[in-house]
């Protein structure tokens, strides 16, 4: 299956709610939304049963993004608790919802070496996934997105490696990021073979165009701001001609800055690759 969406409400959408733009999503005949708690989790766990049903009874796939001040990689106990409580309350919501991922962006190296920062993201995605099971959450994954800065903790070899070593956590791929962080550069086929160890059952993924500036090294670049789809960089139709080529079970969450629109280019590029919705 191939599962196409916004991040967030759409642009056409009148009714500014995450239902109203859920029930927008499935009128343009799209079937994924993630929720963007892109501040703070400002949801009940009522208001997220709700979402849940309504998007459940229009074939909308929901997924959750956690809130972006977060840093698992942090010394300080106090900040830690409180980037794992920000997770951890979109996974509750997740849960409500019936999505089976939450979204976030682990945490920055800051002084630590790569090896410490992925034991401190190891470490605290351990006992997320303990407190998770404590209260009964199985089917909600923690989905540790590939970042888009050099200082930021998540390439896609450190997120493979993490989501190997745990059970629970998966790979969330955002292509712009990596094409990003690799100074304009992207192999799809590389991606999907690294990734194929994991025998993901489904890859929940980001994608937008985008603008990057180079870092210290010519080989490194970080994000710099989201372009349309049409800016083809990177560009979308290879991905979609790999993601048909291995039959790869995948959301694709627009990032773009015309959202939905860009998702429905994207659902032409694979019906116009021979995909039938
Ligand atoms: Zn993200």
């Amino acid at each position: 299956m191939i599962y196409l969406g916004p991040a967030g409400i759409p642009t056409v959408s009148k009714e500014r709610t995450t239902t109203g733009g859920i029930r927008c999503v499935a009128e343009l005949k799209l079937n994924a939304f993630e929720v963007e708690f892109v501040r703070r989790v400002g949801m009940s766990n009522e208001s997220a049963k709700e979402v849940g049903e309504v998007a459940k009874e229009l074939g909308v796939l929901l997924s959750a993004h956690c809130p972006y001040f977060v840093n698992l990689c942090s010394r300080e106990p106090e900040k830690l608790e409180a980037s794992k409580k920000r997770i951890l309350d979109s996974v509750e919501r997740a849960f409500h919802m019936g999505a089976d991922v939450a979204v976030f962006h682990p945490g920055f190296y800051g002084n630590l070496t790569p090896e410490s920062a992925f034991n401190a993201v190891e470490e605290a995605c351990r006992d997320m996934l303990d407190r998770m099971r404590a209260s009964g959450i199985k089917e909600v994954r923690l989905g540790l997105e590939t970042t888009g800065k050099v200082s930021q903790f998540g390439t896609l070899d450190e997120t493979i490696e993490l989501c190997k070593k745990l059970k629970g956590c998966a790979p969330v791929v955002d292509f712009a990021h990596i094409y990003a962080r690799r100074a304009g550069k992207i192999d799809y086929a590389e991606i999907f073979e690294k990734l194929r160890p994991l025998k993901l059952k489904h890859l929940h993924a980001h994608f937008t165009g985008m603008e990057w500036t180079p870092a210290k090294a010519p080989w490194q670049g970080n994000e710099r701001r989201h372009l349309e789809l049409k800016a083809n960089k990177p560009p979308f139709e290879p991905l979609a001609h790999e993601v048909l080529k291995r039959r790869v079970n995948i959301t694709l969450i627009s990032e773009s800055p015309i959202l939905e629109k860009d998702s429905l280019k994207m659902k032409r590029v694979f019906e116009r690759l021979g995909h039938r919705f």
